[in-house]
């Protein structure tokens, strides 16, 4: 392709930005649209949990970019649009507001969408947190709230828990994981983080699925168990995990299969690539195809995709990474750490809550996660790289 074709992002958030930004920085000069749902402009999505919902930022201090860094992109933001439809032939979007937008390139960099509950009645006081909207509303329910469930014990739902716990809620964490997020990562990590929960006073209701939401008068007064147990609320929180926003794709023609499905290099269709938690692609060192909800990603294979829409041939093989805040602790997760991998401690100690854990399977290195040691996490992170330089990782 050349430098002066042009180019259509849908979805105006970190991974559409980080593309368009890229596209122009590696001599991009051809026209540049990026479609947005929402009416914000572009901002970032980790503080919505922690500092935006804790009331210690402004929403304006989320912002990804300030004014003029936007206006020196030289694109066209069309924003509060959603884009309906693909015709992925002719590389066409069209929008709710009946708009219709052609290039030679269409990015796609819609993200995901909250998962509901399957019980979810049309209550008021039930919550769930993707958008800066979401963020205020939450923060405006918690500020009038003195009894909070969050329902999902996954990073998102356990970010949520310390923040109101912080703000002084009566905070019930709930969900079906014996720990937060012990799926993802085994007995240790997910044992301490329960621990620090339950020293700041979350009350842990773990280990059961959520039965009912029950309510009066239209609004939401509890969460009950499978086991029976009634939890109060005057507000609820389900995050129960992400599913990518393609339904506008449904009639693209493009492989949907929990994402948009992606070769090594990020494409999905001639002229067509994803890019950022919406996208599936290969992993050419995992060898497999994989989807990644975090903010690194959203970033790093941005660069891929707009280099690759300049004519380069790049493949996307990143080392996985994410991290978390919770209360006083950083937590950093490099690589793909499994819940059954064996753990070694490799540095510090959990019992001072400054350590890292090394996890392997079958001897090699899957992963490195760091509590309150970011840097000594990350210098190991070659240790991932090196098991996957040296043979394929074995499947679990
Ligand atoms: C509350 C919260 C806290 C998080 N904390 C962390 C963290 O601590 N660490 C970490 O690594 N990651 C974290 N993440 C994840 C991280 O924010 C995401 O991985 C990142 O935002 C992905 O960027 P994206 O651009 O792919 O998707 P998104 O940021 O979701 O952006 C997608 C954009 O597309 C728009 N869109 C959707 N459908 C359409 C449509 N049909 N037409 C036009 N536009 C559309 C959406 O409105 C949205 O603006 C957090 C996420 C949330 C929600």
């Amino acid at each position: 392709m050349s430098e002066t074709h042009d180019v259509l992002v849908v979805g105006a958030s970190a991974a559409g930005l980080s593309t368009a930004e890229a596209l122009r920085r590696n001599g991009h000069r051809g026209r540049l649209t990026l479609l947005g749902a929402e009416e914000h402009v572009p901002y970032d999505r980790p503080p919505l949990s922690k500092q935006v919902l804790a009331g210690d930022w402004q929403p304006e201090r989320a912002r990804l970019r300030p004014e003029q860094m936007l206006s020196d992109l030289d694109a066209e933001f069309v924003l509060g649009d959603p884009a309906v439809r693909l015709d992925t032939a002719q590389r066409t979007v069209h929008t709710t507001s009946d708009r219709t937008l052609s290039a030679d390139t269409v990015v796609v960099a819609t993200g995901v969408r909250p998962r509901r509950l399957p019980v979810e009645h049309d209550l008021t006081g039930v919550h769930v947190l993707r958008t800066l909207d979401d963020a205020l509303a939450l923060r405006a329910g918690l500020s009038r709230s003195a009894r909070l469930v969050v329902v999902g014990e996954g990073v998102l739902g356990a970010e949520i828990a310390a923040t109101a716990r912080k703000l002084g809620l009566d905070v019930t964490l709930a969900g079906p994981q014996s720990a937060p997020l012990a799926n993802q990562l085994g007995p240790l990590v997910s044992g301490t983080l329960a621990d620090l929960h339950s020293e700041h006073g979350v009350r842990l209701a773990l280990g059961h699925l959520v039965e009912e939401l029950t309510g009066e008068h239209g609004r939401v007064t509890g969460v009950r168990l499978d086991n029976g147990e009634s939890l109060p609320a005057d507000l609820v929180v389900v995050a129960i995990g992400a599913e990518p926003a393609t339904a506008w794709l449904r009639d693209s023609g493009l492989t949907l299969d929990d994402g948009v499905v992606c070769d090594a290099r990020c494409q999905a269709a001639p002229g067509v690539y994803a890019v950022g938690d919406v996208a599936r692609w290969y992993h050419p060192t995992l060898r497999t195809m994989l989807r990644l909800e975090n903010r690194t990603n959203a970033t790093e294979q941005a660069q891929v995709v707009a280099a690759n829409i300049l004519g380069a041939d790049r493949t996307y093989a990143p080392v996985p990474y994410f991290w978390t805040d919770q209360f006083d602790a950083k937590v950093q997760v490099y690589g793909r750490p499994g819940a059954d991998d064996d753990t070694t401690v490799v540095e510090g100690d959990p019992a001072d809550r400054r350590f890292v854990v090394r996890f392997e399977r079958s001897g090699h290195v899957t992963g490195i996660v760091g509590w309150n040691m970011p840097k000594q996490a990350r210098l190991r992170r070659r240790e991932i790289v090196e098991a996957l330089d040296a043979a394929p990782l074995p499947t679990t």
